[in-house]
């Protein structure tokens, strides 16, 4: 990021950002996995920590002139700490699946058993998908919704873990709107003895507002990204106690990844830092409700809600009673300047590539400022899109009435290229 006095000499390279700069400020940004981070989080990540080689961990390095890297990284694992209650972190995940990876690695062997949640029920591809590393290397089972409900089923959970036998259960998705009772799946756990692995990769920032249950007491291991509803850069995080301490930090280095992202590692500080501040949990909160204000919304306006509604910051529509894929929505919207991603719905028939649902996410908008009205909004933008799904010219006229929306919520507005 160069600020608006600087001169970067590359034309070719500055025409690329400064369009993808145009792009994030023009258009709404409704994919449920992304966030903005804030301009101190930008600017540390770019900092000169990026020529920095530190191979080890804080006070046990393969490298020289780590004394401030070791700082860094010790401040890093202190506000984890405090935010999440934890015995023990590794920050150096250099993404959610190398986190995913070096958490199996640390208690799991090739061969063993694992049961995550499908992914067409809300699940992670890293859950043991047979496109993934997980369900190359390990025998995968899968749990998923009841049909009825669309929650949870932990019945069969129940049933599937009694049956397989598992080595390790995964809770937690990257589709699924609602609250997780981590106790139960504890429980289960615990009766087939089982690792219990959570992979809060979506909910941390409302973990750590306090806005949704936290498994971090509860799961022997919790991974996350920590760009998604946690606000920073991208990356990983692991936590785990004590106990498990050094068989997840030997996966993380030297197992699977070399020197750690030492300017990535800052920017987690400074977004992390972030999260300790009381407006944080005034974030997560209007994020919460601006998901309920979109849910209500569209509902109203007839579109059938995975679940009913929603109690985080994700919501899934159905769009089969529309008579409308996945695929054509998404496209639709971006042509109208809403960027969101079409998502398989439980029970799924359509093939990955053209789905039957569309995910949406409040984090990004809320952090530009978005309240409740502007959701009203937001929600009949949407809904006047998918209603003229094939008619390209309203589609245009939608993109500049979203234009001229954005401008009221100014991202970056100190950055240029
Ligand atoms: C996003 C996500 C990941 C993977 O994160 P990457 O940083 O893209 O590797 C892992 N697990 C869940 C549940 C996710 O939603």
């Amino acid at each position: 990021m160069f600020s608006k006095d600087d001169n970067c000499p590359d034309q070719q390279l500055t025409a690329i950002l400064r369009q993808e700069l145009i792009r994030q400020r023009t258009k709404l940004e409704m994919i449920a996995s992304e966030n903005f981070v804030s301009e101190a989080v930008l600017r540390v990540g770019a900092s000169v920590f990026t020529n920095k080689y530190a191979e080890g961990y804080p006070d046990n390095r393969y490298y020289g002139g780590c004394e401030y890297a070791d700082e860094l990284e010790a401040l890093t694992q202190a506000r984890v700490r405090k935010i999440f209650g934890c015995e023990h972190v590794n920050v150096q995940p250099h993404c959610g699946s190398s986190a995913n990876m070096a958490a199996f690695f640390s208690v799991l062997s090739p061969g063993d058993g694992i049961l995550g949640m499908s992914l067409s029920h809300g699940g992670h591809l890293t859950h043991g998908a047979q496109v993934s590393f997980s369900g190359r290397l390990f025998k995968t089972e899968f749990y998923g919704v009841r049909e009825d409900t669309e929650l949870i089923d932990y019945d069969e959970v129940l049933a599937k873990a009694e049956k397989a036998r598992p080595k390790m259960i995964i809770a937690g998705g990257s589709a699924y709107p609602r609250t997780i009772d981590f106790n139960k799946f504890k429980e289960i756990a615990d009766r087939v003895k089982a690792y219990l692995l959570v992979d809060m990769a979506h909910f941390a920032g409302l973990v750590a507002a306090g806005l949704f249950p936290s498994p971090v007491p509860v799961a022997d291991i919790v991974t996350t990204t920590t760009h998604k509803t946690l606000r920073g850069p991208r990356g990983g995080l692991i936590l785990c106690r004590k106990s498990l301490a050094k068989a997840v930090d030997d996966q993380i280095f030297p197992g699977i990844q070399g020197g750690p992202l030492m300017h990535i590692i800052a920017a987690k500080a400074a977004a992390l830092g972030e999260a300790l501040e009381p407006e944080f949990i005034d974030y997560q909160r209007q994020v919460l409700k601006n998901a309920q204000r979109l849910a209500v919304h569209l509902a109203d306006s007839g579109y059938r809600l995975v679940s009913g509604g929603t109690d985080t910051h994700l919501l899934l529509i159905d769009l089969r009673t529309q008579n409308m894929t996945g695929q054509e929505a998404e496209i639709a919207l971006d042509k109208a300047g809403i960027t969101a991603n079409k998502n398989a719905v439980p029970f799924e028939r359509q093939n990955y590539t053209v789905t039957s649902g569309l995910r949406l996410g409040s984090a990004a908008l809320t952090t530009r400022g978005l309240v409740e009205r502007d959701m009203d909004q937001v929600a009949e933008f949407i809904v006047e899109s998918l209603r003229h799904y094939e008619d390209d010219s309203y589609l245009r006229k939608i993109r500049q009435r979203v234009e001229e929306f954005t401008l009221r919520f100014p991202l970056y507005p100190n950055f240029d290229f």
